[in-house]
């Protein structure tokens, strides 16, 4: 089950990760862009991070909610409020539920995207943070979904994006010539799936490995 802990756990790791990367996200968004998506996102995680240490909220709904919520207030650019309308409107879905688990933390996630994409009016295919959420999530869903699998079709999706002609957004104005080049918002929202399978990879309770071996005891 993931808790609250867990999902400030998934944000701080983001806030790192964009830290890390920030310079790539601002030269993505150098040729097709206004070079500042790597420092919008850092300004906004940041920001994040310390909201969350000094509210501390006790579900992972009102963890998501309250992320979301700050990271409208301090981006000014357009991913500010499509990353946190994805963060808001997934907190709502969860409500406020003390622990979820991985199938219904999915399905919350599958309404942020959702939510993204009525916002913004993006399909897949126009070249935006969708082109790596979307597969994203598809991977996180499902019987077979896991962290990992979300990760690699999100880092996926983002890479797929660089052949595509962008048809949203400022990237958009360039018409043709933003053919050739990796979207931005796709690379920052691999970041995120990048996070969360870290964090699912670096919470991996003593419980559950208990579990694990005593399923195999009991094979063997
Ligand atoms: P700005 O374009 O205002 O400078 P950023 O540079 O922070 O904002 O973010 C740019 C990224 O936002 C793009 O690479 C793209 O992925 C995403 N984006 C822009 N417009 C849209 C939209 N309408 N729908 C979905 N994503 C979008
Ligand atoms: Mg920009």
């Amino acid at each position: 089950m993931l808790d609250a802990l867990f999902f400030r756990r998934w944000l701080t790791a983001t806030a790192a990760v964009v830290d890390r990367e920030a310079e790539r996200l601002t030269e993505l968004d150098s040729p097709i862009g206004d070079a500042d998506h790597g420092s919008n996102l850092q300004r906004g995680f940041r920001a994040v991070a310390t909201v969350l240490e000094k509210e501390v909220p006790d579900t992972p709904g009102a963890v998501l909610t309250l992320a979301g919520r700050q990271l409208i207030s301090t981006v000014g650019g357009a991913s500010g409020p499509l990353y946190g309308t994805l963060l808001r409107r997934t907190g709502k879905d969860l409500g406020d539920a003390p622990e979820v688990g991985p199938a219904r933390f999915a399905e919350a996630l599958r309404s942020g995207v959702d939510a993204v994409a009525a916002l913004g009016g993006a399909a897949p295919g126009d070249k935006t943070m969708l082109d790596a959420l979307v597969p994203g999530v598809d991977a996180l869903d499902g019987p077979s979904g896991s962290f990992g699998a979300a990760r690699e079709a999100a880092l996926h999706g983002a890479l797929a994006t660089t052949p595509l002609q962008a048809r949203k957004g400022r990237a958009s104005y360039l018409g043709e010539r933003s053919i050739g080049h990796q979207d931005p918002g796709a690379a920052s929202s691999a970041l995120l799936f990048e996070a969360l399978a870290e964090t699912a990879e670096s919470t991996e309770t003593p419980e559950s490995t208990e579990t694990a071996e005593s399923t195999d005891g009991s094979r063997g």
